[in-house]
């Protein structure tokens, strides 16, 4: 059902496991019991009670149609991501991996955040699945998202602000892998996007291809028939991959990824090892990381699952980059007309939609995962507006 690939988790040349060998060792016991649970029945069943129960599931496949009839091309159908309990897809993954958390027997889960999205999903999900929750998050995305901050603690969860290196997310990382370390036993390490050593990726993809089973079913029913593409926005690759995996072998489905322009990781990354896997990354000539700047926080990330960069290298995939003005822009346009307000990371995936669809038949169809509702952005975008960027 996904690339899970046999032994090493490798996608093509990317993903694989570089890290020290005591990380290795838990590593290996988390890929024993994620290959046992992902086809066990009741494991299954008890996913989906949640899936149902608590996020809200399934949620609609929406047909634009004022987006539609504007445009005059393809029909354009909305993957409603944005309707999940705490508004987007990162749920989806938080409860698979938070049940297999429970079925290794961990008494507590970890996880680092960066503007807090991963942070909250967390602290929400542990807190109604009853696991005690810290969250490591650098000093200064603590001072800026103090209100993120505020709502993991109402949730139970402890926050731990990193001093250490620079204080950002990578401080964090650092910090919330030294608990691991130590603490291997009882704690579980719940990594938000499709990225991470093997076998991190295919967990991810795994508990997010629900989008893609719910979507393809949808258009099914609807139209009778696959569509002619799937777009999707790109940060670490999680809601993209979700978006995808029940297509992967449809190949006459096109599979486009839309990333900032800023933070171009498939368009011009190159191959590096970083963070514990091999996968396309920006890098300065030295091979360092190079820093990224999206306006969308989520996509802020100067790497990429290492699935997308196979998907990508193989041709399978298609990803494409939209500007600051053009994500402004779709974010107005998607909210006057169809009355969604989305997630800025999402306004990614409509501006490339808003390109797409009047090159298209009248009669293709694309589907475009609404990966997150815009509450979080709207202060953030009036101030950008009167700027004037
Ligand atoms: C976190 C986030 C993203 C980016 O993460 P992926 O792993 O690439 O999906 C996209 N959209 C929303 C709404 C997010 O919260």
């Amino acid at each position: 059902m996904n690339n899970y690939s046999e032994e090493k988790g490798y996608f093509g040349e990317f993903g694989g496991s570089f890290v020290p060998e005591q990380l290795q060792a838990v590593l290996e016991r988390l890929d024993e019991a994620f290959l046992r649970f992902k086809n066990d029945p009741e494991f299954l069943q008890e996913y989906h009670y949640y899936l149902k129960e608590y996020v809200g599931r399934e949620n609609p496949l929406t047909y634009a149609e004022r987006l539609t009839k504007k445009l005059g091309g393809a029909r354009i159908y909305l993957k409603r991501e944005d309707l999940n309990h705490t508004g987007a897809h990162k749920i989806n993954n938080v409860v698979g991996q938070i049940l297999l958390a429970k079925k290794m027997g961990a008494a507590r889960v970890i996880a680092e955040t960066g503007a807090g999205q991963h942070g909250v999903a967390t602290a929400t999900a542990c807190a109604m699945m009853n696991i005690d929750c810290t969250i490591y998050m650098g000093k200064e995305d603590v001072r800026r998202q103090e209100l993120n901050v505020f709502r993991m603690e109402l949730l139970g969860a402890e926050v731990v602000a990193v001093n250490q290196g620079g204080g950002r997310l990578k401080d964090a990382v650092d910090e919330a892998l030294k608990d691991l370390v130590a603490n291997y036993e009882s704690t579980f390490y719940l990594i938000g996007s499709a990225v991470g050593p093997h076998p991190y990726p295919s967990i991810v993809h795994y508990f997010q291809s629900v989008i893609s089973e719910e979507s393809k079913r949808q258009i099914l029913e609807k139209e009778g028939c696959l569509p002619d593409a799937v777009v999707a926005c790109v940060g670490g690759g999680s809601n993209a991959i979700g978006a995808f995996s029940a297509y992967l072998e449809d190949k006459d489905v096109r599979l486009i990824g839309a990333e900032p322009v800023e933070a171009a990781t498939l368009t011009q990354g190159k191959p590096a090892v970083l963070h514990g896997f091999n996968s396309l990354c920006l890098q300065d000539d030295e091979g360092n990381p190079l820093p990224t700047e999206s306006i969308a926080a989520g996509l802020d990330y100067p790497g990429i699952g290492p699935e997308h960069s196979f998907l990508k290298i193989s041709g399978r995939a298609e990803y494409v980059t939209v500007t600051k003005k053009e994500v402004l822009e779709a974010f107005q346009e998607i909210s006057r007309t169809e009355g969604i307000i989305p997630a800025l990371e999402s306004a990614h995936a409509i501006a490339h939609v808003i390109k797409l669809a009047p090159s298209l038949q009248e009669d293709s169809i694309i589907i475009v995962n609404l990966s997150g509702r815009g509450d979080k952005d709207v202060a953030e975008v009036k101030r950008l507006l009167e700027l004037n960027v």
